[in-house]
C-alpha cells in the first residue's frame, strides 16, 4: 500500500502516520522528521533548511524532493506513508512522476480536513521528543512521567508566529494540491475532528473500501 497523509500543519498527519507504521507496518517518511534530524545533526542540508523552517516558510523544493526519492527508494517503492510531501504543485507532479517512472502509483492521498481554531490549538500543546520525533499534546496525550522531561520540547515552529505563517502558506500553497489529487481520482477526504482513534478508525475505513 502506498498513501499520502495530507492537510494542513497540526491535523494530525504525523500522529496517525506513526500509527499506520506500528500497526500496518507502512514505512512513515516525513519530510519534517527528516529535516529536523538534518538540522540536529548540523549536515549541510539542515543548515540550508533551519532558516526557512524557523519562519514557518517552505525549504526549498528541489532539497525536499531529494530527500523524499530517497526516502521513498529505501523503501523499496512500496508500503509507504507519506506525511508532509508534497507540499506544492510542482512537488506533487514531480512525486507523480517519480512513482510512476517506478511502476508504484499512489493509492490514494488521504486529506485529514480540521479548523483552524482547533488547529491552533492542537500545535500550541504540542510538544515534541527530540530523538524519535514522537508528537504528544499536554492535555490529550501528555507525555509520560518516566520520559526525561529534557528532550520533551517545543518546535521552534510550533510558536505562535511562525504558526499563523505557516498556516497562510498551506493556504496558499498547499491547499491546491488537494484539487491535484481530486482531479487523478486518488483523493480521500477525512474528517480530522475527534479522538486520535476515531480518526485513525476513519482512515482505516476510507481505505478499506478502496
Ligand atoms: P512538518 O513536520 O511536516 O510540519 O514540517 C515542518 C517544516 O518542514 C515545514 O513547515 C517546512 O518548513 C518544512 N517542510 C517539510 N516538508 C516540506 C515540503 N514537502 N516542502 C517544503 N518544506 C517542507
Amino acid at each position: 500500500m502506498r498513501i499520502a497523509l495530507f492537510g494542513a500543519p497540526g491535523v494530525g498527519k504525523g500522529s496517525q502516520a506513526s500509527f499506520l507504521n506500528e500497526n500496518e507496518g507502512l514505512e512513515h517518511i516525513s519530510t519534517g522528521i527528516i529535516l529536523r534530524k538534518a538540522i540536529a545533526d548540523d549536515s549541510d542540508v539542515g543548515r540550508e533548511a533551519k532558516r526557512f523552517m524557523e519562519v514557518g516558510a517552505l525549504v526549498p523544493g528541489l532539497v525536499v524532493r531529494k530527500l523524499a526519492e530517497d526516502a521513498i527508494a529505501s523503501a523499496d517503492f512500496d508500503r509507504f506513508v507519506l506525511d508532509g510531501y508534497p507540499r506544492t504543485i510542482e512537488q506533487a507532479e514531480w512525486l507523480t512522476e517519480f512513482l510512476k517512472d517506478n511502476k508504484a502509483p499512489l493509492l490514494a492521498v488521504v486529506s485529514l480536513s480540521v479548523p483552524d481554531d482547533v488547529i491552533v490549538n492542537r500545535i500550541s500543546n504540542r510538544r515534541v521528543h527530540i530523538e524519535t520525533g514522537e508528537n504528544f499534546h499536554l492535555e490529550y496525550k501528555p507525555p509520560p512521567p518516566d520520559i526525561d522531561s529534557n528532550l520533551i520540547v517545543q518546535r521552534d515552529d510550533d510558536r505562535s508566529e511562525a504558526i499563523l505563517n505557516r498556516l497562510l502558506v498551506y493556504h496558499e500553497e498547499t491547499r491546491p494540491v488537494e484539487d491535484y489529487f481530486r482531479e487523478r481520482d486518488l483523493l480521500v477526504l477525512v474528517d480530522g475532528v475527534g479522538t486520535f482513534q476515531e480518526v485513525y478508525d476513519r482512515i482505516i475505513g476510507a481505505l478499506k473500501g478502496l
